[in-house]
């Protein structure tokens, strides 16, 4: 597996032309008050690429996915995402979101509906899919997250690695161009946090475009095609897990390796 995804890295990264980038961050500046919390950030990502970033608490990461989904505005730069900018607002704002996945630390599930109904309702309402096409579609997707027989369950009946499995089905469910992950197993009891990157990994296999903010180099290193490292609101370096791993280039990363590994 590792060494297919290496290919990937490889013929993927060949070309970054318009027609292979599918997500564009370009000079992306953000400030809270007087705090900059992105400084410059430019990041393409290829269609089919797995981008881990990682970084130390406070870098920007979280903000960095905010703005790809357009949760959070941006002061300067520019986002596009297949060639289009992000629009600012509107039916042209929704239509984009429902282009990008994202599944958070919290689960973020309805509490008062059931599995099926979290992972249906996006197609429902947005896409206007009739309830039967939609129940069919989720079913589909909750099997292949592992949780066919969970989907009449609500939320809380399940354990936090099912919610985040039942998360990634319902971000799957609007056939997203993109799926961003932002440390989609911090908040998870260690035993589970195997079945959710299985679920990550299976996706990434399957050619999905992901932007996975984690902690589990595991996971960089198995399916990720590169490794962004941020600090300070800055991407500092990025390049293949194997060589990123091997041979950090900057000292900021060395010393975070060096802590976390
Ligand atoms: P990371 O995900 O890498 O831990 P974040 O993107 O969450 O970092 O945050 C980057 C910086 O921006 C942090 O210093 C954080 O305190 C600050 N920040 C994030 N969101 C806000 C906000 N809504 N208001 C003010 N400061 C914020
Ligand atoms: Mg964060």
């Amino acid at each position: 597996m590792s060494k297919s995804r290496a290919k990937g890295y490889r013929r993927i990264t060949m070309g970054r032309d318009a027609d292979n980038v599918l997500v564009r961050v370009e000079n992306v500046s953000k400030y809270f008050g007087s705090f900059q919390a992105l400084d410059d950030v430019s990041l393409d990502v290829n269609r089919g690429e797995v981008v881990v970033i990682i970084g130390p608490s406070g870098s920007g990461k979280s903000t960095l996915c905010r703005a790809i989904n357009r949760l959070e505005t941006i002061d300067s730069g520019v986002i596009s995402i297949d060639g289009e900018p992000l629009p600012a607002e509107g039916k042209a704002l929704a239509d984009l979101r429902a282009e990008v996945g994202m599944v958070f630390q919290s689960f973020n599930l309805f509490s008062h509906k059931t599995i099926l109904d979290n992972v249906t309702l996006g197609p429902i309402k947005v896409k206007k899919m009739k309830p039967a096409e939609a129940q069919e579609l989720a079913r589909g997707l909750l099997a292949r997250v592992g949780l066919a027989d969970q989907a009449e369950k609500f939320p809380a009946q399940l354990s936090g690695g099912q919610q985040q499995r039942a998360a990634i089905a319902r971000a799957l469910a609007m056939e997203p161009k993109v799926m961003l992950f932002d440390e989609p197993t911090s908040a998870l009891d260690p035993e589970m946090i195997t079945e959710v990157l299985d679920v990550m990994e299976s996706l990434a296999r399957g050619g999905m475009t992901m932007i996975v903010v984690t902690h589990e180099m595991g996971f960089a290193k198995k399916a990720a095609d590169s490794v962004a490292f941020m600090a300070d609101g800055k991407i500092l370096e990025r390049q293949s897990p194997e060589d990123f791993f091997a041979h950090p280039h900057t000292e900021r990363a060395r010393d975070f390796l060096n802590k976390i590994l």
